[in-house]
């Protein structure tokens, strides 16, 4: 199905340039410009936004950004303040009215609060005050499990590492996490097939790949920087094939802004050469068909020597495959068999493939097996541990990966335990802690819990929105660490505190002078990000400070000082260098322009598995099946948006201007269900524990979406999630299958 498409707007181009400047000129254009020319440079600050690696130094541009990373510029560099005076005037239950690009742009935090339950109302509090609360509450915890440390993708390896022994030293191992809800699936996944839960392509990867295959992924908003790549395989004429139930602009084609001659031509680079859009939830089978025509037809295409050389499992997987019925998988993958036949055909001629995928495979009840399938295709023509090719899954969030590195981790590996306990002398706890789903489980079904909150917002990226609202608000404690105000601290626990901290833009000065931090990206390299602009207010702190001083209050400095520890963050690195090898001559090695690598076993072909081999595994394909009038919904961001921050009510690309309670059907469901364009809605989910979940007043928008899906935005459909509904084994939340029915207001 060749890229035919309807009112699909051009990813880039002049929409870039227009947008972006918009956003600059709404913070003032001057202090944010200025801010962008350090935005990705090796002696700058990295990008808050996603996790898309950077080009090597000498191959980058001056302007080594996107269009959202200049939206998440000018967001951190606003003028706009949550300060006393504002939080005097307003009420917690008053901005609780408030929509999500309401809040969301409030502005910047200047100070810590705490929240007076008494006139409700959050008051400024001083920072020694404040670490007392939380050492009060975490020193006279009934159980350490009580305890509850959440991390954004956003934190630095440093305050990360800080974190993550903080809370073990108290006793627990409760750290959920954003990657909970978003590439949980794909680390645990690719955990079990080959032995690492990272991707194992580099960006030069890119420039090589035959075919690449992108499942599940909005890169046109999502990692932006991405098309670049995309635009440079397509003119060197490698096949790009999308797999998407929603026809996305980034995917169809792109004008890079900084090219003057397309721009002036408004030439764009188609960027899919085959496009198939699948129902939500049948790329596993849509694998299995692929593979079992291979199997069937082109049996010498496989790499038997690769096979036999690094594999396990092939003979049975592909008896499993071979015994499948073809009706049942055509009916599963969505796709016809000329669709199966095309992509295999491409697949068969390619010799290097990178397959990339982000939350449209992993954010599913059957996420992990999908990821698994995705590696069984890689497997049978030796695509992992060959230049050009290999699994590429994207993150969204730019230390999301670095943090699970670091030991931001429910289920932590004992050999990460002993290393912890050798070099700060303590027994660190066993038992597993609450990934995301059980977290939110626990506080509601036992109160009084303590949850803090290291960046990001909680309270909406969870699903099931009324119940973890009811969950927070349980809790004798919550705490939030963050650069703006957000949904999270208007959802208080019996008591509640906000400490704000620097942005990435900002300069950190310790005892030993001005810091810098480390982050870690999709591709598993490691670089600096050192901000240079004066913070927005002296009483604001920088993430590990913040950590340091609840960590002394708490547990005092005998053991560790911590506060000695963010004198200068060198320590710290010597500290993570200590506990993991991996990060060998680490000082040393983030000075360089590009940072280093950190090692990746299975793209070296060494198989850190139970079986010393990469493992073909076999699922069982899931049910799909909805009742008749019921569609498969999927919440999404829109291109003004990053993750739960919505800096714009537009979605350009999508053709949505200045509103957000929407829901894109395809033209016959819509025709099935009596709907029409701008017709308001009411959204009812369906779900095992039977439970009444609605949302209310969403407008119709006819799209070129996949019979049988619809799309909505998050926040604003994420109460639709049930708690109940999640990948048993990443407990990874399933926000891309809802079973919903649509009614008309
Ligand atoms: S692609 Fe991602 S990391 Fe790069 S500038 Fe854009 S948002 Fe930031």
């Amino acid at each position: 199905m060749k890229n035919n498409h309807l009112n699909i707007k051009i990813a880039g181009g002049w929409g870039a340039l227009i947008s972006s400047n918009k956003f600059l000129l709404k913070e003032g254009f001057f202090k944010p410009s200025k801010t962008l020319l350090k935005l990705n440079q090796s002696k700058g600050f990295d990008c808050p936004g996603c996790a898309w690696p950077d080009p090597k130094n000498k191959e980058r541009s001056i302007a080594e950004f996107c269009e959202n990373g200049v939206k998440a510029i000018a967001f951190e560099t606003t003028k706009k303040r949550a300060s006393k005076e504002f939080f005097s005037k307003n009420t917690v239950s008053q901005l609780n009215e408030l929509d999500v690009y309401d809040i969301t742009n409030l502005g910047r935090l200047t100070e810590p609060f705490y929240y007076n339950s008494k006139i409700d109302k959050y008051e400024a509090i001083s920072w020694d005050n404040a670490f007392s609360i939380v050492a009060k509450h975490l020193t006279n915890l009934p159980k350490p499990d009580d305890a509850i440390f959440y991390t954004s993708g956003r934190t630095s390896n440093e305050a990360a590492f800080l974190y993550q022994l903080m809370g073990r030293m108290i006793g627990t191992n409760n750290f959920p996490d954003c990657s909970n809800m978003c590439h949980e699936s794909s680390g645990v996944g690719m955990n079990e097939s080959i032995g690492i839960g990272k991707g194992t392509v580099s960006l030069e990867d890119f420039d090589k790949a035959e075919l690449i295959m992108i499942f599940g992924q909005n890169p046109g908003t999502n990692h932006p920087r991405m098309l670049s790549e995309l635009q440079k395989a397509s003119k060197r004429g490698a096949r790009i094939v999308s797999i998407n139930p929603l026809k996305e602009a980034g995917l169809v084609s792109f004008i890079h802004p900084q090219d003057i001659p397309s721009m002036l031509s408004n030439k764009a680079t188609s960027i899919s050469s085959h496009y198939y859009q699948v129902k939500v939830g049948s790329d596993m089978a849509l694998i299995q068909a692929i593979i079992k025509y291979i199997l069937e037809t082109h049996p010498y295409a496989i790499d038997n020597d690769f096979i036999s050389a690094n594999t396990n499992g092939f003979e049975e997987y592909e008896e499993t495959i071979l015994n499948k019925s073809w009706s049942v998988l055509l009916d599963e993958s969505s796709l016809k068999m000329d669709d199966i036949i095309q992509i295999s055909e491409l697949y068969i001629s390619s010799s290097k493939t990178i397959c990339c995928w982000a939350m449209g495979l992993t954010q599913h009840q059957h996420g992990v097996a999908t990821i698994q399938e995705v590696i069984n295709l890689l497997l049978i023509k030796g695509n992992i541990g060959k230049k050009g090719a290999g699994a590429c899954p994207v993150r969204g969030h730019s230390n999301v990966q670095g943090d699970r590195t670091v030991g931001i981790s429910e289920a932590p590996k004992e050999e990460f335990l002993k290393k912890i306990d050798s070099v700060f002398d303590f027994t660190s706890p066993r038992k597993h802690g609450y990934d995301v789903v059980h977290a939110i489980k626990a506080m509601h079904k036992e109160k009084n819990k303590v949850f803090i909150g290291l960046g990001g917002n909680f309270a909406d990226a969870a699903p099931d929105t009324k119940l973890t609202y009811e969950a927070l608000k349980s809790c004798a404690l919550t705490v939030h660490i963050s650069t703006h105000l957000n949904k999270s601290h208007l959802i208080c626990g019996k008591e509640a505190l906000i400490l704000p901290c620097l942005g990435r833009t900002e300069l950190d000065i310790q005892l030993g002078g001005v810091q810098s931090v480390t982050v870690e990206d999709s591709m598993s390299m490691v670089h600096s990000s050192k901000g240079s602009n004066i913070p927005i207010s002296r009483d604001i702190k920088s993430e590990p400070a913040i950590i340091a001083g609840i960590a002394n209050a708490t547990l005092g400095n005998e053991k560790v000082d911590f506060l000695d520890l963010i004198s200068d963050y060198n320590k710290i690195r010597d500290k993570i260098e200590e506990v993991l090898p991996s990060f060998y001559s680490y000082n040393k090695s983030v000075l360089q322009d590009d940072g280093f690598e950190l090692y990746n076993s299975a793209k070296n072909k060494v198989w850190d598995t139970p079986t010393k081999k990469a493992n073909f595994l076999i699922n069982n394909t899931p049910n799909l099946n909805l009742e008749e009038n019921h569609l498969a919904l999927m919440t999404i961001r829109s291109h003004d948006q990053f993750n739960t921050t919505v800096y714009d009510t537009n979605d350009r690309y999508r053709g949505i201007v200045n509103k957000r309670r929407v829901i894109f059907l395809n033209k016959n469901d819509m025709e099935k269900l009596s709907l029409k364009d701008s017709d308001i809605v009411n959204i009812r989910s369906y779900s095992k524990d039977k439970i009444k979940r609605e949302v209310f007043n969403f407008e119709v928008i006819s799209y070129d979406i996949r019979d049988g899906c619809a799309a909505s935005y998050f926040p604003e459909t994420t109460p639709l999630v049930s708690i109940e509904h999640y990948d048993k084994k990443s407990f990874t939340p399933s926000y891309k299958f809802i079973d919903i029915t649509i009614e008309k207001v």
